[in-house]
C-alpha cells in the first residue's frame, strides 16, 4: 500500500537525516523536508516516534543530547517540551500516557 510504503520511506529518510546531521546540517534538513513532503503527498500523519523528532520551525532532525532538549512534564500533563538548540524553537509534542511509559 501507498502509505505503508510511505511510512517506511519517512522512517528511512529520518534515519539518514540524523546521521548526516553531524555531517550536513543542510542536507539532514533536506532529508527532513522530504519526509514531512512525503507525508503529506500520501496524506499520513507523522508517526508518533517522528513527530518530536524534527524541529516544526527550522526543520533539523533532533537528537537529545546533541542539538535537542527534551522535558517531560513530570506530574502528568500529557505532553513533553522541545527545545531546538539550532534555532532556539520550543514546541510542546503531546503524549499518551500509556505509550510513553515504556
Ligand atoms: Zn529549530
Amino acid at each position: 500500500m501507498l502509505r505503508e510504503l510511505a511510512r517506511e520511506r519517512i522512517d528511512i529518510l529520518f534515519d539518514l537525516a540524523t546521521k548526516v546531521y553531524r555531517y550536513n546540517r543542510d542536507l539532514a534538513r533536506r532529508y527532513v523536508i522530504l519526509a514531512l513532503k512525503i507525508a503529506m503527498r500520501a496524506r499520513i500523519r507523522m508517526p508518533r516516534h517522528i513527530r518530536w523528532r524534527y524541529c516544526k520551525k527550522c526543520f533539523s532532525p533532533l537528537t537529545p543530547g546533541i542539538n535537542a532538549v527534551v522535558r517531560i512534564k513530570p506530574k502528568g500533563e500529557g505532553y513533553v517540551i522541545i527545545h531546538c538548540l539550532d534555532c532556539g524553537h520550543l514546541f510542546r509534542i503531546p503524549i499518551k500516557r500509556k505509550e510513553s511509559e515504556k
